[in-house]
């Protein structure tokens, strides 16, 4: 693998709060999970991990960095022996299979204790868990188990999944896994690891993508995105629903629901703008031709005349392509991106970040030299490092630059797993798209309006979320469950499930 060059750049990019995956029965599940999360590299690039049944017990291993630093084939053949049920074992009851996770923090921090899967140990047995998502009301819970006097090996919200799900209360229904789930608030698509199945589920809201695939081996698999499934090799059957729980085991796929589906459900509208791999297809509608199409809405929004269109590489590309389309502009690609840079945690000097900005991203001066362009990215969060691209994009030569942005100004920060940075640190925060446009040095900037976007969407606009541009949040994530409610039980978050198991 060739190695890729660590520069400090503040990467102000969105970043996603990870990808989960399972794979059951398959004697390939290792390798199969180590493939998925290879292709949903791009929604977690700060750890990785997987954990293994071997249809008695669990294993798992899980780091700090990218899938290949993480996993050794030393690493990956370690994990593959732990499938194997060692000599003099019992004889195991299932098949056993393997769960993966990619993360990128936002609850929890950067630190190597927060890498998922999560591997506990409780009362009923072993059990791992990998989350995508953040949980609104994931503070309040835990220290309602600190004060219990419950230790906390992470400091990451998907643990008190965990403690919730070896607590007496949950533990005495039928069902422990649907009760545990339905005192969660907040954004989560799970794989839960038991040594005899993989659980699945869905909040009830459907924030986050979850998909069920057949192996061709007939064997079941979960992602978060199609792209895993189709690198694994595994047909899309169906999306996991919101509210439901989806059981992969030997007797095959179960499914039930622990709650359903909210009234107005509030699917991502930003992993079509922004995190979902563009060969996926999310919430049942293609990411490429939804960024196509977003391109082609802002193109009769905020048309201008210039000479071309180009795109912000790599994620302005779709966009791009379809605002040239419906502008009749040409298009061109005036900047190369190096694709042997990659991410750091450090943070840079002021020049460092312009030295690292200009090593990711060339501008070629000898197609935007003086040119009318037009440069579309798919959204703005802090500002810093566009505005060093305009200004690479203005020494180069360029006559005019008109920056058209396929979603709304982001306003507001997500709860929802996406980390935006804090509100006074989102550039368009209680500023103008005039004040925005002057800070970034461009003759004129646009940006989709919200109808704009949810125009191109397949659902009704109804059902997504918007609250990053509208403010919008569906709960009350101000003042997630008290704790002295949650304590005594007493949390109807799910009232229509109320009196199920
Ligand atoms: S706030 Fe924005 S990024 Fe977060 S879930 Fe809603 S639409 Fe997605």
């Amino acid at each position: 693998m060739a190695s890729r060059i660590h520069l400090p750049i503040l990467d102000d990019r969105p970043k996603d709060k990870c990808g989960v995956i399972g794979v059951w029965g398959d004697p390939d599940a290792v390798r199969l999970v180590y493939l998925g999360l290879y292709a949903q590299q791009h929604r977690g690039q700060e750890s990785a991990g997987i954990a293994v049944s071997n249809g008695i017990d669990l294993e798992n291993y899980a780091g700090m960095g990218l899938v290949p630093e993480v996993f050794t084939p030393r690493e990956i053949e370690r994990l593959e022996r732990a499938r194997q049920v060692p000599e003099g074992e019992r004889a195991a009851t299932a098949t056993g299979g393997a769960i993966g996770h990619n993360r990128y923090s936002t609850t929890g921090g950067s630190k190597s204790c927060n890498a998922q899967p999560l591997l506990e140990t409780t009362v009923d047995g072993p059990v791992a868990i990998g989350h995508n998502g953040n949980l609104v009301n994931g503070e309040a819970w835990r220290r309602v188990f600190a004060e219990q006097g419950r230790l906390f090996h992470t400091t990451s919200d998907t643990e008190v999944i965990v403690h919730l799900l070896a607590s007496p209360e949950q533990r005495a229904t039928p069902d422990p896994l649907a009760a545990t789930l339905r005192k969660l608030q907040g954004a989560f698509s799970l794989v839960v690891l038991f040594p005899d199945r993989i659980e699945a589920a869905r909040d009830p809201w459907g924030w986050r993508p979850l998909v069920l695939g057949k192996l061709p081996g007939g064997r079941d698999c979960v992602a978060s995105e199609t792209v895993a499934l189709d690198v694994m090799g595994a047909e899309f059957v169906r999306e996991v629903e919101p509210g439901e729980i989806v059981t992969l085991s030997d007797a095959g796929v179960e499914s039930r629901h622990f709650a359903p589906p909210a009234e107005r459900l509030a699917m991502c509208v930003f992993e079509h703008v922004y995190f979902a791999s563009p060969a996926s297809s999310v919430f049942g509608q293609s990411v490429q031709l939804a960024r196509e199409n977003l391109g082609a809405a802002l193109a009769k929004e905020a048309p201008v005349q210039a000479d071309f269109v180009m795109p912000m590489p790599d994620s302005g590309r779709s966009a791009a392509n379809g605002y040239a389309r419906a502008s009749g502009l040409p298009y061109r690609e005036g900047i190369v991106p190096n694709r042997y840079v990659g991410r750091t945690f450090i943070k840079p000097t002021q020049q460092e970040r312009r030295a690292a900005v200009r090593l990711k991203l060339n501008v070629v001066a000898e197609i935007v030299s003086g040119q009318r362009v037009v440069v579309v990215d798919d959204s703005i969060v802090r500002g810093t490092t566009t505005r060093e691209k305009m200004k690479q994009i203005r020494d180069a030569g360029a006559k005019e630059i008109h920056l058209r942005i396929s979603c709304p100004p982001i306003r507001h920060p997500c709860h929802f797993g996406v980390d935006f940075a804090t509100r006074d640190q989102l550039i368009a925060h209680e500023r103008t798209v005039e004040d925005i446009r002057r800070f970034l040095g461009v003759d004129s900037l646009a940006f989709l309006s919200q109808e704009g976007m949810l125009s191109v969407m397949r659902h009704e606009s109804g059902s997504y979320c918007t609250a990053c541009f509208s403010g919008d949040y569906r709960i009350d994530v101000e003042h997630p469950v008290a704790d002295e409610v949650v304590a005594k039980n007493q949390i109807p978050m799910f009232p229509e499930a109320a009196g199920q198991a």
